[in-house]
């Protein structure tokens, strides 16, 4: 792959037409993830992730409330990270929508919060990649968890649009949901896609590169990742040969007996180290050793 870097966007609205907006975060770093609405007619708003600390999600709304004063109807979690549920509070009224697995491991993160809360400092240590501001606004969120969910598929009607939510198994989490609008050849991934920095797995890479091969046989032009510019086959091509050569790296390492510490400190991923959030690839490595110890 010859190197690219990530093109300069905005953080705010971008039209994709025809009532669709994605709501993008420069510069799509740790925490700073991106989401999207619906405006449909008569129908409510329908919201794709809510991103992360207080500040950001309210940033959000305000944009949204420049272009519909329509009230919240459903919200779309593609993922259980904090980053895309913390702003669930925000989006009031909506009805909150999930692959049960995303479910699941928000029940489970509610669990630990609240086992951490009775702590002593309590919260406990702040993960290294919260900033400071974030921690502290971060205090008082309590994310409601999605209350409807889905195994396979599961179609929305939501005013003129027509979406689908697919499950495709484990990938970056055990519950990511893709939406996708095909009328308009739109997906938004989620956290299925990172463009322009180091993916991050906690589901399956395995997986994730059938789903990538999935992504660019079904054609879809515009891709709303979870963190990053908006892209299409070209990234999603990218970052399908970035797990390629972590995958094929990792697993000579591994066969010939190298020991986890040192397969993190030795993995080169070539031209992929440039990626930011490159701390990543040693977090991938460990995933990959993990999955197969278990086989
Ligand atoms: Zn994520």
């Amino acid at each position: 792959m010859p190197y690219r870097s990530m093109p300069k966007f905005d953080t705010g609205l971008v039209e994709l037409g025809d009532g669709i907006y994605a709501y993008l975060q420069w510069d799509g770093g740790w925490g700073v993830s991106n989401a999207g609405f619906v405006d449909s007619d008569g129908d409510g708003l329908l919201v794709i992730d809510a991103l992360m600390a207080p500040s950001m999600t309210q940033e959000f709304v305000r944009a949204m409330r420049t272009v519909s004063s329509q009230p919240f109807s459903k919200l779309i979690n593609t993922h259980s990270h904090a980053d895309h549920t913390n702003g669930n509070q925000f989006i009031e009224g909506a009805e909150i929508i999930a692959h049960q697995n995303c479910r699941n491991e928000m029940l489970d993160a509610e669990i630990l919060a609240r086992e951490a809360a009775a702590k002593s400092p309590p919260r406990g240590v702040k993960p290294g990649w919260i900033r400071d501001d974030w921690w502290e606004e971060l205090a008082v969120v309590q994310p409601p968890i999605p209350a409807v969910t889905y195994g396979k598929s599961m179609s929305i009607q939501q005013g003129e649009h027509q979406l689908t939510l697919e499950y495709r198994g484990e990938a970056h989490t055990t519950g990511d949901s893709l939406v996708l609008f095909a009328d308009q050849n739109l997906f938004f991934s989620g956290d299925l896609c990172f463009f322009y920095a180091t993916p991050l797995c906690r589901g399956n890479l395995e997986n994730w590169i059938d789903i990538c091969d999935y992504l660019l046989e079904s054609q879809i032009e515009t891709v709303v990742p979870g963190h990053g510019p908006i892209g299409g086959s070209m990234e999603i091509a990218d970052m399908r040969e970035y797990f390629e050569v972590i995958h094929t790296r990792t697993r000579q390492m591994f066969d010939t007996g190298v020991s986890l510490k040192q397969a993190m400190e030795q993995i080169d991923v070539g031209e992929f180290a440039k990626w930011p959030e490159s701390e990543r690839n040693a977090m991938n490595v460990a995933h990959l050793y993990a999955l197969w110890d278990r086989n």
